[in-house]
């Protein structure tokens, strides 16, 4: 596992002092849970589609190989191509490689947390292609110069006003009134997508037996980008394939309830290889990458390899305490929350802080959110246990070592008894002592008296009532 500098308890304790985002952010949430409540509950049945889609996913990952590769003869057969990635990195310059070789000078890009994967646009931008954003929610997170927060929502954390000042310094107009906000941002974007040379967009699902390529959106950027430009990239990683049109179908069922709260979404976009002979429409070439990053071993790890049934719903990061206190920007990782927490930290590229499983309070409100049944708490302690078997843990080690040995158990247990009055004094003047740190957020409730000592007088209390009922 590739470790990087990210520190997530940092970033959090950062996070939780921005009072505003986290207004922000918890009114945005409530809204979308607000929403997916309503839609689930007009749905009775909504269980058996979740059970049938999870059915999906699990046959899905048990034949993946096979999946792929009759993607790969479909989409080739409807005049696409198909590349492989391992790596993000790789993905980023074999992308970046089929542009130049083509001569383009701008892209419109839209709907992949793949791409941010991938880190795509830094390495655009050092070819001397121009990536634009075309999500209003990217687009926004773009002009800002920020990474989105969500996987779902891109710019969850930014209010209506912070997005009225951004557009009055880019484009020297302004509103607070959100259809006027849209125009503005439409005004820019359309010229783009009409001399965009190439358009790149993600992938909710790829269908093997068709080689069709299927996004849901809400702003038909989606569309745009995959069909005006004259060549088409569409992103995906390896996990996303299913086999037939039906099993989309059952997936479909339940993502647009789970994740936005809606039936279908405004768009539902199928792409399907290049344009062809006779139409008059349609990208004269088209390329699907398939990212592997790492979740070729996860399909190999029995333990783990449920986390890839994830349909990037975004359900599990609105229930989340923690999401919701720190926000998506202090993990670190292009996948926040719990799903974030359990795959990035086994992604290749960009895997984030290795500790970011400890961050759980184990509540299971994602697990019960999950419309693809997926048990993060179980998911993330298999990876504590992991990351506790390569770390060594000074206060773990040394409860361990006193644990094996009662006679030092009984010393170091007096030992804290004696300083046991004074913690809080310590936690006073040295608040970011290991001590400090401790007790800043709990209420410690000292250390009581050994329990060899107490049963003797436990006994002799019993022996007394016993006595007594005789
Ligand atoms: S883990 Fe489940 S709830 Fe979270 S994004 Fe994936 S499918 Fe949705």
């Amino acid at each position: 596992m590739t470790k990087t500098a990210h520190d997530f308890a940092k970033a959090s304790a950062k996070a939780l002092g921005d009072r505003q985002s986290r207004a922000i952010l918890h009114k945005a949430i409530g809204h979308i849970r607000v929403l997916r409540q309503r839609s689930v509950n007009a749905m009775p049945d909504f269980a058996e589609r979740q059970a049938r889609a999870v059915a999906v996913r699990d046959k899905t990952l048990a034949k993946l190989p096979e999946l792929l590769e009759k993607l790969e003869a479909s989409v080739t057969a409807a005049g696409g191509r198909v590349h492989y990635a391992e790596t993000a990195e790789t993905a980023a310059k074999l992308v970046a490689g089929i542009l130049a070789e083509r001569g383009v000078r701008l892209v419109v890009k839209g709907k992949s947390m793949v791409s941010e994967e991938m880190g795509l646009n830094e390495v655009l931008e050092a070819a001397g292609i121009e990536a634009v954003e075309t999500d209003l929610g990217e687009y926004i997170i773009q002009l800002a110069g920020q990474r989105p927060s969500h996987i779902l929502a891109p710019a969850l954390h930014v209010s209506k006003e912070q997005v009225s000042d951004l557009f009055a310094r880019k484009f020297g107009r302004t509103s607070t009134d959100i259809p006027e906000m849209t125009r503005i941002a439409r005004d820019s974007l359309r010229q783009k997508f009409l001399a965009a040379d190439a358009g790149i967009t993600g992938c909710n699902i790829a269908i093997a037996e068709t080689g069709t390529v299927t996004v849901l959106e809400n702003e038909g950027n989606i569309r745009l980008s995959g069909s005006c430009p004259p060549i088409h990239i569409a992103l995906m990683t390896l996990e996303k394939v299913v086999e037939t049109l039906a099993d989309a179908a059952v997936v479909l069922d339940i993502l647009p309830p789970a994740a936005t709260g809606q039936t279908l979404p405004v768009h539902l976009s199928f792409f399907t290889g290049a344009r062809r002979e006779g139409e008059r429409d349609g990208p004269r070439e088209m390329h699907l990458v398939i990212l592997d990053n790492g979740r070729s071993d996860i399909l190999a790890d029995p333990k783990l390899r449920s986390i890839l049934r994830c349909i990037r719903c975004g359900a599990c990061l609105n229930v989340c305490p923690v999401y919701q206190s720190v926000g998506g920007h202090a993990y670190g990782t292009v996948y926040p929350g719990p799903m974030g927490s359990v795959i990035s930290p086994l992604l290749k590229d960009n895997p984030g802080d290795p500790r970011q499983p400890f961050a759980c309070t184990h509540c299971a409100a994602c697990s019960e959110a999950c419309p693809a049944g997926i048990d993060h708490p179980a998911l993330l302690q298999e990876l504590r246990r992991r990351v506790s078997e390569t770390e060594t843990d000074l206060p773990v080690a040394a409860f361990n070592l006193l644990a094996r040995h009662p006679l030092l158990f009984g010393g170091a247990a007096a030992v804290g008894r004696l300083f046991d009055p004074k913690l809080r004094e310590v936690a006073a003047v040295a608040p970011d002592a290991p001590v400090g740190r401790f007790l800043r957020c709990r209420e410690f409730p000292g250390l009581a008296r050994p329990f060899s000592r107490r049963f003797k007088a436990l006994a002799r209390r019993l022996k007394r009532l016993q006595g007594g009922r005789a």
